[in-house]
């Protein structure tokens, strides 16, 4: 029997409508490269979308066109999120900070028709002009004022257009399987992929991500995601804030910058923040030297990469605020799993609460997950058995774009029944909680025995002289391969080899004890803010272990 239910496709645009009827006055505030504090309510926000849609097609953009966004976190980024997407388009962002190279062949294996790109962005693409195969238009997101001088000569200015265009524009209905996003993950090996959302798996993923248990979004906070725009979606921020009425505030260019990021959190009285585990020893760093507090920040997530637990101990000792770890990736939209605590948790120390926010959080609704060991056979969640991360639901990837999305094809990253392989290793304990143990190609084989690179990280930056530390393994004549610690001293202070390593004896199993430690001043990172260890392993290619 049917259900007389309507089937109200999930759209995008429903969710800036439902914004603009319920909290036109809710404030959007951004820090631009133009304007130092830009406000503007959901009134406005909407009405300049639907004026944005309107240059778009005036642009002669149309259904299921690619338009691409090299832009930070703001209010013009957040407009072409909704009009884009809304009038039926696809909104590819991407990541301005990637190899130039990398950045020309995301926008041509998109084919976007027309880019929106920052002012910084504008030298980017001047570099880049003759390899732009498709790229029609290129709108710098400033106004006529900030306009760059520039040999690009299909240059517009994105105010200008705005304000030659009406606000009136009915957003249309259609498929809910239509691509709304497009965002290209950067791989170790081979080229950049591309994962799209749908309208569909976009609102659901933003349903879950404002439950209690995972965000709590509400039209009471105020958040400030630090977490890039062009990096999954801000992990879904732009979505569930305006779905609930958060006041979002928007760092713009200034994302690792302590100053400006205390500055919004004190004046726009930020309570919850979304980042990247770097980013957050930034912050802390900042607050401590200047022996400044964030007072109304009462949570901030962390994703992207294992939490140190120094920074979950400084925010509760020094700020007062809990810390939430959360696991996702580009093809999960992100959303995976978020710590939340559990019935039966009242009593635990903060030593033990602690040690459970260490680990990656419990599965939201929506996703399934299971561990399997080298046959694909599914092992227990009893907390020690740990093997290849496998998930499916409705906002996983099941294919990139250009490429086969037949399960089991050796493109698709989805197996024969169905499973979306993270390339994660981890554990889950018998309460839920997911512990990811390494990458699959991070982790260290040493004489038979996996070695987790994370759990070494963990456990070398709780040493309070060491700023940032990296573990690769390295190959070794007996074990074929042994952990490199690789660290970085905290200013001022200085490391000795024997401290570092007696100071790791009682923290680590004997077999992950490092055999080396190396002393750098700086460790390389990605582009969205993690250790990049592929640059690690080729700086330490000709590496040999004093004992081999
Ligand atoms: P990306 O697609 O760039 O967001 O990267 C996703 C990958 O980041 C995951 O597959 C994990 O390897 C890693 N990652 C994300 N969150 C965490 C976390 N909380 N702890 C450890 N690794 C994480």
């Amino acid at each position: 029997m049917h259900a007389l239910m309507m089937n109200t496709p999930l759209m995008i645009s429903s969710i800036l409508k439902h914004a603009e009827r319920n909290f036109p006055e809710v404030e959007m505030v951004s820090v631009t490269v133009d304007q130092s504090r830009h406000r503007q309510n959901n009134r406005a926000f909407a009405s300049r979308c639907r004026q944005l849609a309107n240059v778009l097609e005036s642009l002669g953009a149309g259904f299921g066109d690619r338009i691409g966004t090299l832009a930070w976190n703001d209010f013009r980024h957040m407009e072409l999120y909704y009009a884009v997407s809304g009038s039926g388009m696809v909104c590819h962002t991407i990541n301005p900070k990637l190899f130039p190279e990398q950045v020309a062949y995301i926008i041509n294996h998109a084919e976007d028709k027309i880019l929106f790109v920052d002012v910084l962005v504008v030298p980017l693409l001047e570099a880049l002009k003759d390899h732009l195969k498709q790229v029609e238009t290129i709108v710098v997101l400033t106004d006529k004022s900030h306009m760059p001088e520039s040999s690009l000569t299909n240059l517009q200015c994105y105010e200008e257009l705005l304000d030659a265009h009406p606000d009136t524009y009915e957003w249309p209905q259609f498929d809910e399987n239509t691509a709304c996003g497009m965002c290209y993950t950067s791989g170790t090996t081979g080229n950049p992929k591309g994962v799209v959302y749908s309208h569909r798996s976009t609102v659901l993923h933003a349903l879950a991500g404002a439950l209690p248990d995972v965000t709590g979004a509400s039209n009471m906070q105020t958040s400030l995601p630090v977490v890039p725009m062009f990096h999954v979606n801000a992990w879904g921020a732009p979505y569930a804030a305006l779905m609930v009425g958060t006041k979002l505030v928007l760092p713009g260019p200034k994302m690792a910058d302590g100053e400006t990021l205390h500055d919004l959190m004190t004046s726009e009285q930020v309570t919850v923040s979304s980042g990247v585990p770097t980013i957050w020893m930034a912050l802390l760093d900042y607050l401590e030297g200047n022996q400044k507090t964030v007072p109304s920040l009462s949570r901030v997530h962390v994703g992207g990469a294992a939490c140190p637990r120094v920074i979950i101990e400084r925010f509760r000792e020094q700020h007062d605020c809990e810390v939430v770890q959360g696991w996702g990736m580009t093809e999960t939209s992100p959303l995976g799993t978020v710590y939340a605590m559990k019935r039966g948790m009242e009593g635990f120390s903060e030593e033990e609460v602690t040690d459970l926010q260490l680990l990656q959080g419990r599965g939201v609704f929506g996703i399934e997950m299971r561990i399997v060991d080298e046959n694909n056979s599914e092992l227990p969640w009893d907390g020690s058995a740990s093997g290849a991360l496998k998930v499916k639901g409705p906002w996983v990837a099941k294919g990139y774009y250009g490429l086969s999305d037949v399960p089991g094809h050796e493109e698709c990253p989805v197996d024969k029944d169905g499973w979306f392989n993270t390339g994660d290793v981890a554990a889950i304990t018998p309460d839920g909680f997911l512990q990811i143990t390494d990458r699959t190609k991070d982790v260290i084989k040493s004489g038979g025995e996996w070695i987790s690179s994370i759990e070494i990280e963990n456990a070398a930056v709780n040493h309070p002289d060491i700023a940032e530390a990296a573990v690769i393994g390295r190959y070794h004549p007996k074990w074929t391969e042994r952990p490199l610690l690789i660290a970085v001293a905290q200013p001022g202070k200085s490391l000795q080899k024997s401290a570092v390593l007696e100071f790791l004896t009682d923290k680590l199993h004997k077999m992950a004890l490092p055999d080396d430690v190396v002393f750098t001043d700086e460790l390389p990172h990605t582009a969205t803010g993690k250790i990049n260890k592929l640059g690690l392993r080729e700086t330490y290619k000709g590496y040999k272990f004093p004992d081999a």
